[in-house]
């Protein structure tokens, strides 16, 4: 797969150079030349997820490799299913949490970790490779997982002290080994001005072989497509599929309309966000006006600048399809996503609020003679306080959290100092 930077076209890469770059001159994003057509869609659908998964990936990026490569890391990456569960009569839910952080993140974020592992060992990169990354929870702990025990890299993660869960954070603070997680005495948006400013630094950049790994890296979401098409493979019913993604950076969603470029027979998506709106306000107004973010109970979608959306124009153009008229789309209030959360509960099935922001715009979207389904996103059990609240009862904890929760937290305090920063990354080294 060959890619070019959608801020200055001349810049081409290999895909083995946009997963160790990430992004490429003026912060553009690396989008591919061409996606290939399936001619044998029905046939991949009949194969099992990794093995279908694999001949997926391979096609898209056994060029860049040796053979047999990309199966393997696939194979590595991909150690959990994503099982299809009917909602109701239409409708149906698609379960992307049964990773080792209970989210979809996992998917793409162990795809990418196997990769430049195996960048490293063949030598596109040399020296030391050290992945540095600030989270506000969720992204830092599908990080350091699919990181966790690869050689010859280091993994260096920021968290605002006291202002995540308790739980979120022994998920990814007890790993230790080659997992160094940073409690930063300040905000999320400290812990990410440090990480900004650590990588002007090019000299030091370069002396650890800084990375940092993020929700742009293209690695992650050429890997989210195939779960889409495992969705498909489980319905019963094929004929005008329209599919929900609960979007905040809409990575997910870029991942779906590169399936359904594929050949996946997706009748329509539905671009679903909670009260950070500015997608579905443009897609109705075609006038792009961001407003501060507010904070709501779909936490991982509090994103008022989604950065994976001029992929999604670059899509349409490309295809000369209509974005305004093409793309479903809906924005769902608090009171809605309570609502939403309490019906699927009703119909007997247990979701969290990005699911419930989700089944709400679908329903909202979907015709009579179509079949619905919407994204799960994360395990109720990570959004425990809003879910119990929601629905008046305790809810049971998965046992990968339970384990978690069980082992002492071994995060390093830091001050939100680049002097304090540097110095940990250094000491990861030793
Ligand atoms: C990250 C996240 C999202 C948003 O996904 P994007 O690809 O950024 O649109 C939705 N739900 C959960 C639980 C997430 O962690």
């Amino acid at each position: 797969m060959k890619l070019y930077n959608l801020k200055h076209s001349d810049e081409q890469v290999s895909f083995r150079q946009a997963v160790l770059r990430s992004i490429g001159r003026d912060s553009g994003l690396f989008y591919p030349t061409a996606l290939p057509r399936f001619a044998d869609v029905d046939a991949l659908l009949a194969q099992p997820f990794v093995a279908r998964s694999q001949t997926i990936l391979d096609r898209l990026l056994g060029e860049d490799f040796d053979a047999g490569v990309i199966p393997a890391l696939v194979e590595r990456a991909f150690t959990f299913p994503a099982p299809v569960h009917a909602v109701s009569e239409k409708v149906s839910a698609l379960e992307l949490f049964h990773g080792p952080t209970l989210a979809f993140k996992d998917f793409g974020a162990r795809f990418m970790a196997q990769v430049m592992a195996h960048l490293l060992e063949r030598g596109d990169h040399q020296g030391p490779l050290t992945i540095v990354s600030a989270t506000s929870g969720d992204t830092g702990a599908a990080v350091a997982h699919a990181f966790y025990g690869l050689p010859n890299i280091q993994v260096v993660i920021l968290y605002p002290k006291g202002r995540i869960s308790s739980l979120q954070e022994k998920l990814f603070c007890t790993l230790g080994g080659n997992i160094r997680t940073l409690a930063v005495d300040g905000d999320f948006d400290s812990c990410q001005a440090l990480v900004k400013q650590c990588f002007t630094d090019r000299e030091f950049v370069t002396r650890f072989g800084l990375n940092s790994a993020n929700s742009i890296n293209i690695a992650r979401l050429i890997a989210q497509s195939t779960y889409y098409f495992e969705a498909l493979a489980q319905l019963p019913q094929r004929d005008r599929v329209v599919i929900s993604v609960p979007s905040g950076n809409f990575g997910n969603l870029t991942a779906g309309l590169f399936a359904q470029a594929l050949g996946l027979p997706v009748h329509a998506f539905v671009a679903s966000t909670n009260a950070n709106d500015t997608v579905p306000r443009y897609l109705q107004s075609g006038i792009w006006n961001v407003r501060s973010t507010v904070p709501t109970l779909s936490n991982a979608m509090d994103v008022s600048a989604p950065n994976n959306w001029p992929r999604i124009e670059e899509l349409f153009a490309h295809a000369q399809r209509s974005l305004s008229s093409e793309l479903r789309h809906a924005a769902i209030t608090e009171p809605e996503t309570l609502a939403a959360l309490r019906e699927l509960d009703q119909l007997g099935y247990l979701a969290e609020p990005h699911a419930a922001v989700a089944y709400a715009s679908l329903k909202r979207n979907l015709h009579d003679n179509e079949t619905g389904l919407f994204l799960c996103t994360a395990h109720p059990a990570k959004f425990k306080e809003a879910v119990e609240s929601t629905l008046n009862r305790q809810l049971p904890l998965p046992a990968a959290l339970a384990e978690a929760d069980r082992r002492p937290l071994l995060s390093h305090e830091v001050p939100a100092t680049l002097a304090a920063l540097q110095q940990q990354i250094a000491a990861a080294w030793q």
